[in-house]
């Protein structure tokens, strides 16, 4: 059954149309009209109405007696079946490249014979890498620049990645023609389906090593380790991320490398701990600090600050030292350190130190305790813990 509509009309191009025009026209109309794309009803009718005409008017031969003669002009061998089966006909390769960009550059033979051109894998890009990166919270508080050792898999220098031999080269998959994909078609109740896979006896890369390079074992690539500078920045988290571009694996042939992904991880410290941008540190005090207050040197991640704790100051209270925390990430200032005061209970006293400590024993009204809920004060404590 051939079509009778004008096949001008039906790639809505103009008698004059130059062939790029008819081209690009009928480009557009395979793109939408593709059974594998367009799933509407009379898709498919539409598809093969489209290649039929573009396959006469693309042919100037054949574009000629169409326009002297019409449809009588061309040969029945040019009936929509045999478009579908005839191989060396021009109109294919132009197919073969919408299919092309219709599946992403994987599209193999189409029905046995489309195309027969050598398909174009998509040069494939690399994998990105992570590394663990350890910091210690100084190193976090003030930033820092190290560098890192990161193994990674490089084109092997022997090959320059072919995997083969030097002096040999790589054949041709047969089983795929070089294209590393092939199509399966499936007859269903439903009708014909056709699926793409990658090819199992070449595993995609459509080529066969027959003499694998003695250097990479045939992989094409080879282990290194990289020596890559790092800047952490100032404030930088446990969980935090460095992007680093294009320094992940490379990728095949003509394809950009991954990226790499440095996390960080603070190690926990000795003295201090973090909470988000402020630092959090225990300080003993003496019981007659606490009691009488005094000027203590106090350590930071910023050096060493002068604080003064006032007398009566309580067991577990805290003070805060303005901007003596971490810096921002984002944006200027830092954070806090918070202080939190811990009077150490003395011990091993002497009688004398004893009876001294009776007579501040003072009942609660008459001290300068200010402890809340009229509770024991820490005298009291003290004493209780000298009876246990
Ligand atoms: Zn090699
Ligand atoms: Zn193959």
């Amino acid at each position: 059954m051939s079509t009778t509509r004008d096949y001008y009309e039906i790639l809505g191009v103009s008698k004059e149309s130059t062939e790029a025009e008819i081209k690009k026209e009928y480009r557009k109309l395979a793109m939408k009209y593709h059974p594998d794309k367009n799933k509407e009803p009379g898709a498919e009718e539409k598809f093969k109405e489209i290649s039929e005409a573009y396959a006469v008017l693309s042919d100037t031969e054949k574009r000629e007696q169409y326009d002297r003669f019409g449809h009588a002009g061309i040969d029945s061998r040019y009936s929509q079946e045999d478009i579908f089966r005839n191989a060396d006909f021009r109109g294919f390769e132009d197919l073969g490249d919408i299919l092309g960009s219709i599946f992403g550059g994987g599209f193999g033979g189409f029905g046995g014979g489309f195309g027969g051109q050598q398909q174009r894998r998509g040069p494939v890009r690399g994998s990105d890498l992570r590394y663990d990166l350890n910091i210690t919270l100084e190193q976090a508080a003030q930033g820092v620049e190290t560098t890192i050792n990161v193994p990674r898999a490089e084109i092997c220098d022997t090959c320059s990645g072919t995997g083969a031999k030097p002096g040999t080269s790589p054949k041709t998959c047969t089983n795929c023609h070089g294209t590393g994909q092939v199509t399966h078609a499936r007859d269903t109740p439903f009708g014909r389906f056709m699926s793409t896979s990658t090819c199992n006896v070449c595993r995609g890369t459509g080529e066969i090593i027959e003499e694998p390079c003695p250097a990479c074992r045939g992989t094409g690539k080879q282990k290194k380790v990289r020596k890559i500078s790092v800047k952490v920045p100032k404030g930088a988290d446990t969980g935090l991320r460095l992007k680093i571009s294009g320094e992940g694996e490379q990728g095949s042939p003509g394809a950009p490398p991954g990226d790499l992904y440095v996390v960080l991880h603070v190690e926990p410290h000795r003295m201090f701990e973090r909470a988000g941008d402020d630092i959090l540190y225990e300080l003993p005090l003496t019981f007659t600090q606490a009691a009488l207050g005094a000027d203590v040197m106090v350590p930071t991640l910023h050096g060493n600050v002068k604080m003064n704790v006032k007398p009566g100051t309580q067991t577990h209270s805290i003070l805060r030292l303005k901007g003596k925390g971490m810096p921002y990430l984002h944006g200027r200032g830092q954070g806090d350190q918070l202080v939190r005061v811990v009077v150490r209970t003395p011990t091993n006293l002497t009688e004398e130190q004893k009876n001294l400590l009776r007579k501040l024993d003072l009942p609660e009204e008459s001290g300068k305790s200010k402890n809340p809920k009229g509770g024991k004060g820490i005298f009291d404590k003290v004493k209780e813990a000298f009876d246990t």
